[in-house]
């Protein structure tokens, strides 16, 4: 089933998360060891994410390196099915720009189209360390609005270089990102909407948010984007800080602030099990009051870890 389907059939905030595929040559069943603690609480559809290569120098042993590219999470495609099929839960692979080609991109829409996969998440993706910013494969998209008109293409039975062909229309539900905070490289929040407008005119029927700790910016985000003629659901994604990595490494990689009342508590914290209890207890009450106002669905960023989530979910649905 579609994400968008499950959102308009609900009366209330759904439950949903994110998971990443195991770390090249690990079990597939350390997916199921994070995703069994969270079945209870009903997952309308689970995330996984999508890892391009990272190039890396390995050294030859005569002085010399070599540039390798290396993926260290694969799998994407695969999780998917395997989950829909062992859990009977809606997946949503994520897909993103980098490294795809037009053509492989293509060929992964007809996969997930032959698996029964109804749902993606178009995504642009980042650039490969080392490299300055985003660079597209040649035949590439650059943007998430392009794989997001590819897509759409392909929903309408439009496949490349086939103009002739009697093609048979994909169905998938599309969804894309956004940033309360704004995305790191856009200029202002106002360009950043702008652009996302063009996501969702270009097929995109739900968005999902990056992580956000302050849920003062995640409602003037959605008002805003309402004034911008932004109408699709607005879905919050949320990560509860377990760890004292996570106070320097959360805020750093994903540009977003944490609210002083919170910051001011977290730096007196001396211990990871000090700092779960308060990002348990912060995520909570942000999650309380995201569904005393209605939000579609709590989304969360389990980073392969499901305990914290499972203590605020237990708390709130
Ligand atoms: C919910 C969520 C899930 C994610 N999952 C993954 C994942 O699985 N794998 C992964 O690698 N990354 C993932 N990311 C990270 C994401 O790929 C990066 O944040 C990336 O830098 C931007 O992706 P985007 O799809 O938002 O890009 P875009 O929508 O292309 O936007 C990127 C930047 O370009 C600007 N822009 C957009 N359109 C245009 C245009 N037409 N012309 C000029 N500028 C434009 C935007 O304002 C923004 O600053 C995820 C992010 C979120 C929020």
């Amino acid at each position: 089933m579609k994400v968008i389907d499950h959102l308009r059939q609900a009366d209330r905030t759904l439950f949903s998360f994110e998971i990443l595929p195991p770390l090249k040559g690990k079990d597939v069943r350390s997916i199921y060891e994070g995703i069994d603690p969270l079945i209870e609480f009903n997952p309308s559809f689970i995330n996984v994410t999508y890892h391009r290569e990272e190039v890396l120098y390995k050294e030859m042993g005569n002085g010399l390196s070599q540039r390798v590219r290396v993926r260290k999470r694969p799998g994407t495609v695969g999780i998917c099915a395997t989950i829909k099929a062992k859990y009977e839960i809606d997946t949503v692979p994520h897909l993103i720009c980098g490294g795809f080609s037009q053509e492989d991109t293509e060929d992964a829409l007809i996969e997930l189209n032959f698996l029964g996969i109804d749902n993606v998440l178009a995504l642009r993706g980042d650039a490969i360390k080392n490299e300055p910013h985003f660079i597209p494969e040649r035949d590439g998209h650059k943007h998430a609005v392009d794989l997001i008109r590819q897509i759409s293409s392909l929903n309408r039975g439009k496949y490349l270089h086939d103009e002739e062909l009697e093609a048979a229309a994909t169905d998938l539900c599309i969804g894309a990102a956004c940033y309360p905070e704004k995305h790191p490289e856009a200029l202002n929040l106002n360009v950043d909407i702008a652009y996302l407008k063009q996501k969702v005119d270009a097929g995109a029927e739900y968005l999902v948010t990056q992580m956000f700790f302050d849920n003062a910016k995640y409602f003037s985000f959605v008002d805003q984007c309402r004034e911008a003629g932004i109408m699709v659901p607005i879905i919050p994604g949320l990560k509860p800080i377990t760890t004292l990595k996570h106070i320097a490494f959360l805020p750093k990689t994903f540009r977003v602030d944490l609210p002083d009342a919170f910051a001011q508590e977290l730096m007196k914290c001396r211990s990871d099990l000090e700092v779960k209890r308060l990002g348990i207890e912060w995520c909570i009450g942000q999650a309380k009051e995201l569904v005393a106002r209605k939000a579609p669905s709590l989304h969360f960023y389990t980073m392969g870890r499901s305990e914290a989530v499972r203590a605020v979910a237990a708390s709130v649905l």
